[in-house]
């Protein structure tokens, strides 16, 4: 291997001891007769020093990269206390892996503020910086803490199409490709596939979702690829029981992330409270009461972003449900009582984060659902015929993954949360 140790893997035992470290120069001090090197690696950043007159020929060739070239250098691992990590490679031998170009198109250390375009311009560059390779630490956090919870809970990992004949749920934010001559869509998300698994007695399900949206707007909480922790489990009693999930699992991944990634976090500079479970519960009428003594607002409107900001600045806490939403607010095959659907929409921050529902098992119920809504049945014809042949009550929840980190590390702008972003203008890289 052309490392034998990471920065963060040298200890005391190794001093004294030829290692071998690799990464990419970060900076070279020359000071004439010796030369400081920082090189920096995944878990951080470590000191070679070059002596002159050991050897001439090799400290001309380290003095004379470009930085963010990449080395592999080995050499005696010398305890310093003045030095970064209490510890310096004297070199020895070095192999030059890659030069890198100058001038750099961003830099990774200088602190002038680059503009977020040539950021993403330059994503590559860019994750070299800590404070976002961080946001990519925790969300590789996240995303396994997210699904250690649901195996353990005995969820089943699955995974459905992304290319269907039919648009998901019957919007018309979609995108439509061309499949062998013939119309076809990416999937707006998993939900049909996901429902139609219910009546096969997988009981309960998770995925971790593309969801494509061609959505009209561009906002700083909307991509168009955006990722998602799909779940839907059969056998529920009420949207009680997939609250709970939403909850139980945002708690278990943040008490995680605090554990294990505390350096990404101070990286981030953010600090988190963990807020108490069971999360508050707040209904739509509640919700319609308090924006009323402010903005005119009508029940049975829908809760954009104004109003979510607004409802979280009359509420103490920063993770809290929304349910019992008025029926035309939410898609078809959520279940109606009365004039309410039995759906909720997990906020943080102000900001919708997840949506879930006791879904509607009954066949007939939903097509006459659909027809009131003026559906096509036909274009729905495998998700229903999964209806008719033993559905069991079930419900479930899509949870934007992009959405949590945005709001748990503070973040002004979703496309912080994914590696290459896709808006209404990014399609590269
Ligand atoms: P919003 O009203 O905030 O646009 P939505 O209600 O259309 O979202 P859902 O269909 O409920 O979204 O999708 C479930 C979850 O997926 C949302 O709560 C959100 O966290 C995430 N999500 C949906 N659309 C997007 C998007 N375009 N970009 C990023 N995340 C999204
Ligand atoms: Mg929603």
């Amino acid at each position: 291997m052309l490392r034998s140790h990471y920065s963060n893997e040298v200890s005391k035992k190794d001093y004294g001891k030829k290692i071998r470290i690799a990464g990419w120069i970060e900076d070279i001090r020359n000071l004439g007769g010796i030369a400081f090197i920082i090189l920096r690696d995944r878990a951080g950043r470590m000191q070679i020093t070059a002596i002159k007159k050991q050897n001439p020929e090799l400290f001309k060739e380290i003095v004379s990269l470009t930085r963010e070239s990449v080395i592999s250098a080995y050499g005696i691992c010398q305890q310093n206390s003045k030095v970064m990590n209490g510890w310096e490679l004297l070199l020895e031998e070095m192999e030059v892996l890659a030069k890198a170009e100058t001038p750099l198109p961003m830099g990774v250390i200088d602190k002038v503020n680059v503009d977020f375009d040539t950021r993403l311009d330059n994503r590559i560059i860019d994750l070299r910086r800590d404070e976002v390779k961080a946001i990519f630490m925790i969300r590789h956090s996240f995303i396994h803490y997210a699904s250690d919870f649901l195996r353990k809970k005995g969820f089943v990992e699955v995974h459905t199409p992304k290319i269907s004949a039919s648009s998901s749920e019957g919007g018309t934010e979609v995108f439509k490709i061309d499949y062998f001559g013939r119309d076809a869509f990416l999937v707006q998300s998993p939900q049909l596939y996901k429902q139609m698994l219910m009546a096969s007695g997988l009981d309960r399900v998770y995925e971790i979702a593309w969801y494509f949206r061609a959505e009209e707007h561009d906002t700083s909480r909307h991509l168009n690829e955006s990722t998602a922790i799909d779940i839907e489990m059969a056998f529920i009693e009420s949207e009680e029981d997939v609250m709970k999930v939403a909850e139980e699992l945002t708690d278990y991944a943040i008490q995680k992330i605090l554990d294990e990634n505390s350096e990404e976090l101070d990286a981030l500079h953010v600090e988190v409270d963990l807020p108490s479970l069971p999360y508050p519960r707040i209904s739509y009428d509640e919700v319609v009461e308090i924006l009323q003594k402010e903005i005119d607002f009508k029940w049975g409107d829908d809760l954009g972003t104004d109003e979510e900001n607004l409802l979280a600045k009359h509420l103490d806490y920063e993770l809290y449900f929304i349910k019992d939403f008025p029926l035309e607010a939410k898609p078809f095959y959520a279940m109606p009582s009365g004039k309410y659907a039995r759906a909720f929409d997990l906020e943080y921050k102000g900001m919708e984060i997840a949506s879930g529902a006791q879904r509607i098992h009954d066949y007939s119920l939903l097509v006459q659902r659909m027809n009131e809504l003026g559906m096509k049945t036909e274009n729905f014809e495998d998700y229903l015929k999964a209806f008719r042949y033993g559905m069991p009550p079930h419900g479930g929840f899509g949870y934007g993954i992009e959405r949590f980190l945005m709001r748990f590390l503070n973040l002004k702008n979703i496309r912080e949360c994914i590696l290459f972003p896709r808006d209404r203008k990014r399609l590269r890289p």
